[in-house]
């Protein structure tokens, strides 16, 4: 359906080289977006531009810090540059937290703000400028079950994670005139990095998982591939300031 496809469009995807950051990257691809991507690791960088290129679009990565105010707008505007436009933002790079409140300092606090929102914050404004010359774009922010729920490790991270909920409505207001829409994913439990620990070493938690949701198993990046595309393609022309869950309905059981 052409409402879908992302040709010549192209898109940049912080945190694209791994996880979540990756499959919305594939998908993406799959309908024909160029996609650049944004992470620290060099060698994740290359190797996710390489599968990328496999599937026959153009691909890019810049490796940079998103929690560094100079180097999160250079990324945009490098990738912006090197693939010719900016039509697409997905800001997918973060990091969680896991110490009770009590225990987390002060510095680690505000490490997980500077990269789950603030970042998200710095990348939009630099892709501002991109988006009002391509006539309009797609931002899509990662949040969190832990944007809605709580827990008793997540103070910093879902600080940050609500936060990127209240940022995505701000942007989606203020931006509808330029013809850009602000919508945010919100994942439940993902087979990544990110959850490898507890998911093997925390005694129960795996189970709990799968018991909860009623898909009845962990979500995988490539469950992204769908929502991203719909968020990032002109099929949700009037659809801004949402947030769309992708978990398996984990959020909706009692
Ligand atoms: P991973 O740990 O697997 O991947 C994180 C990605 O972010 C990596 O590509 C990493 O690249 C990048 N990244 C982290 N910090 C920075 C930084 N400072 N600058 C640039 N890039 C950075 O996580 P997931 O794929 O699981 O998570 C992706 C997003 O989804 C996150 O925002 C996370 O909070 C959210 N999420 C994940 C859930 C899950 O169950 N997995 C559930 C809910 C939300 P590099 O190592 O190269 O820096």
């Amino acid at each position: 359906m052409d409402q879908f496809s992302l040709k010549d469009r192209v898109a940049l995807v912080t945190g694209g080289n791994g996880g979540i950051g990756l499959g919305i990257a594939k998908g993406l691809a799959q309908a024909g977006a160029n996609i650049a991507v944004v992470g620290r690791n060099a060698d994740k960088n290359r190797a996710a531009v390489a599968e990328l290129q496999a599937m026959g679009v153009k691909s890019c990565a810049i490796e940079a810090d998103v929690a560094d105010e100079a180097a999160c707008r250079k990324a945009i505007t490098d990738g912006a540059e090197q693939l010719g436009r900016l039509d697409i933002l997905v800001n997918n790079a973060g990091i969680s937290s896991s110490q009770r409140p009590e225990d987390t300092s002060v510095e680690f606090f505000r490490q997980v703000i500077e990269t789950n929102l603030t970042s998200v914050f710095v990348a939009c404004q630099a892709a501002l400028p991109l988006m009002k010359a391509a006539g309009g774009g797609k931002i899509i922010n990662l949040g969190s079950l832990y944007s809605n729920f709580a827990a008793a490790y997540t103070a910093p991270y879902g600080s940050s994670k609500g936060a990127v909920v209240q940022l995505t409505k701000s942007l989606a207001i203020a931006w509808a005139r330029f013809n850009i829409q602000v919508n945010a994913l919100l994942p439940g439990w993902i087979e990544t990095d990110m959850t490898h620990d507890v998911r093997g070493n925390l005694a129960g938690f795996d189970a709990a998982v799968v018991a909860r949701t009623p898909a009845r198993r962990w979500g995988r990046p490539e469950d992204f591939h769908g929502p991203a595309v719909f968020l990032a393609s002109a099929a949700s022309d009037f659809v801004t300031g949402a947030t769309l869950l992708v978990d398996g309905g984990y959020s909706v059981t009692g």
